[in-house]
């Protein structure tokens, strides 16, 4: 069964670029009638926070990506030291002492020396004396994974045919001198016990899976299939971390945002699938395939994501909506059919009632003009054919016409030049309203 993972650090919000890769990861398990798990990557205990963690979950239920099981790094701290001890008995793991310092003082010089900045391994050579004196120093070492010097390939459902050689990069890593876990160990520890099938996450981490890979192996178990997705950008092809603000999936919803607007931006932005809205994740997931991502950078556009929303909102069906509509009176389906499509967020629906039960401002400038048509209503009943009767009959009366005719009476009736159509607004208004409004 296919089992896949979704792994934020609850350091901060979620964004559109997290929210990207937990949607993949959940069409990608629905699609395959498979598992979603959602991991807390808490391991840093100084930058996560309950409050993160609880705000990612409210923001992944609201775009309705609900997850089979929740984990926590932070619970699993023995599995990682059992990890930890395996492979440092089977002579995988050396302690370090090097200093931040040294370390870049290396790096530093065998650039100068048009050499890669790769870990000269001086940490497998210490003999007892050398290991004694940084000890008395007070230095706790870290440790390094050993890594095996051969070729390192997997197929990746994003970028084919992948290869690492494992001398072209450092030993990394593991274990803090403070004996705290990097992102490296833990992950691959979990992906191991939680049966992860498939991992799909950003191409950020394309050189972590050549180290993982070499991980899973030296714990005894076959590495997962692994797509890595190019990162969203912005507009202008800067990474998205640089202006996180107004792009966590929280502020897009109080912007007004619709979670299935989202949802269709972000499974299609950056695949070969046309960028449309869709009713509902179980749609979305139907054809959803990681290999239509392609291998160029998305960029984030805000324009398209806007309309995607307004299209959203057009297609939102009256059960759909009713809910959301509870703190409104007479709404019916009449009502949501009328001003649906001028809805460009749906709290512009509390504009267009107040315009069709409420007290507004008629704005007339010809008072005669607005006179005269307030004296040719029809009477009720009204219809979507009333509006038509109606301004035939003042255009033969006035001789107005076009822009003339419909602008003034349209400022009257709901005291704005701009709205749902007035065919459909007028029997929802009614009579009595629209009278007293033409008559100032
Ligand atoms: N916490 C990691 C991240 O957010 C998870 C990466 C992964 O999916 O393995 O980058």
């Amino acid at each position: 069964m296919t089992v896949v993972r979704f792994a934020p650090s609850p350091t901060g919000m979620l964004h559109v670029g997290n929210a990207r890769m937990a949607l993949a990861n959940w069409l990608y398990a629905q699609h395959k009638g498979g598992r979603f798990i959602l991991r807390m990557d808490d391991t840093d205990a100084d930058r996560s926070t309950a409050e993160f963690a609880d705000a990612i979950e409210a923001d992944m239920k609201w775009l309705g990506l609900e997850w089979d099981v929740l984990e926590r790094q932070s619970t699993r701290m023995a599995r990682y030291a059992a990890a930890f001890h395996r492979l440092r008995d089977a002579g995988r793991m050396y302690a370090c002492y090097e200093t931040p310092d040294e370390l870049d003082y290396k790096r530093k010089r065998q650039l100068a020396r048009g050499k890669p900045p790769i870990y000269d391994r001086a940490g497998l050579d210490l003999n007892d004396a050398q290991i004694k004196t940084f000890e008395d120093e007070g230095r706790a070492p870290h440790w390094r994974f050993r890594l095996d010097h051969e070729t390192i390939e997997w197929h990746d459902l994003v970028r084919g045919p992948v290869h690492f050689e494992g001398q072209n990069l450092s030993d990394p890593v593991l274990v803090r001198g403070n004996g705290t876990y990097l992102y490296m160990l833990p992950s691959a520890v979990d992906d191991i016990d939680l049966g992860i099938t498939d991992v799909i996450r950003g191409e950020d981490h394309v050189a972590n899976t050549a180290v993982q890979m070499q991980l899973f192996s030296a714990l005894g178990a076959t590495p997962p299939t692994f797509a890595h997705v190019p990162l969203l950008t912005d507009i202008g092809g800067k990474g998205l971390s640089k202006r996180l603000g107004s792009l966590t999936v929280a502020s897009l919803r109080d912007g007004g945002m619709e979670a299935m607007a989202l949802n269709s931006y972000l499974a299609h932005v950056g695949t070969s699938d046309a960028i449309e809205v869709r009713e509902s994740l179980k749609d979305l997931a139907a054809d959803f395939d990681i290999q239509h991502t392609g291998r160029g950078t998305p960029k984030f556009d805000p324009d398209q994501l806007k309309a995607l929303n307004a299209a959203a909102l057009h297609g939102l069906s009256f059960d759909d909506a009713k809910p959301r509509l509870s703190g409104l009176d007479n709404v019916d389906e009449i009502f949501w059919a009328a001003v649906r499509p001028n809805l460009e967020r749906f709290d512009d629906v509390s504009l267009w009632h107040k315009v069709c039960f409420g007290d507004v401002h008629p704005v007339i400038e010809d008072k005669d003009f607005i006179a005269a048509a307030a004296g040719l209503l029809p009477s009720e009943p009204w219809d979507e054919t009333t509006w038509k009767a109606w301004t035939d009959a003042v255009k033969d009366a006035t001789g107005a016409k076009g822009k003339a005719l419909f602008l003034p009476l349209r400022l009257a009736l709901t005291g704005l030049d701009h709205g749902p159509e007035l065919k459909a607004l007028l029997p929802i208004i009614g009579r009595k309203r629209a009278s007293g409004r033409l008559n100032g």
